[in-house]
């Protein structure tokens, strides 16, 4: 069966989120390790500094938890997504993690026909109407999609009648 617009965008979007936090999390593991030796020789405070590092790395955490477990709502795959939330406090296991969830969601709109690179093509989800289809506004002839109820071009009330057959 094919998911829903609505379901299909939420998908999505979760998704960016999900990749956007491990590109943080990359990100600040990349930055700490280029950092961490010269934070002596700037006469930093390294308790402090330490510190600081544990408070971002937990702010990327606890996102990285609501993204999981936002998707794991959509895809209706709660186990799922409160173990890859457990797993994240593991080093290690918790980008494994997060980029198997990222392939099972890329999965999931591959199925919808929407194509995935590292990001769902916008231009496929723009162009993703299931279950839709053209009306004709029967009096100015102005074809709208069956989402409106009323022609966007006279406001005439629009009955929605199923595609025809042949
Ligand atoms: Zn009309």
């Amino acid at each position: 069966m094919q998911d829903s617009r609505e379901t299909v965008l939420k998908i999505a979007a979760a998704q960016k989120m999900l990749l956007g936090s491990i590109c943080l999390s990359i990100g600040l593991n990349m930055a700490v390790s280029v950092c961490r030796p010269s934070l002596k020789d700037l006469g930093l405070n390294t308790f402090a500094a330490e510190l600081g590092i544990i408070a971002v790395a937990l702010v990327i955490l606890a996102f990285q938890a609501v993204c999981v477990i936002r998707l794991g709502l959509i895809l209706n795959e709660m186990m799922m997504a409160v173990l890859c939330a457990i797993g994240q406090v593991i080093p290690c296991v918790n980008l494994g993690l997060l980029l198997w969830l990222n392939s099972r969601v890329a999965a999931r709109l591959q199925k919808s026909g929407i194509r995935v690179d590292m990001l769902p093509n916008e231009k496929d989800l723009a162009n993703y109407h299931p279950h839709e289809f053209r009306i004709v506004c029967p009096s100015c002839r102005a074809e709208s999609s069956s989402e409106f109820d009323f022609c966007p071009k006279c406001g005439t009330r629009l009955v929605a009648n199923p595609p025809e057959q042949g």
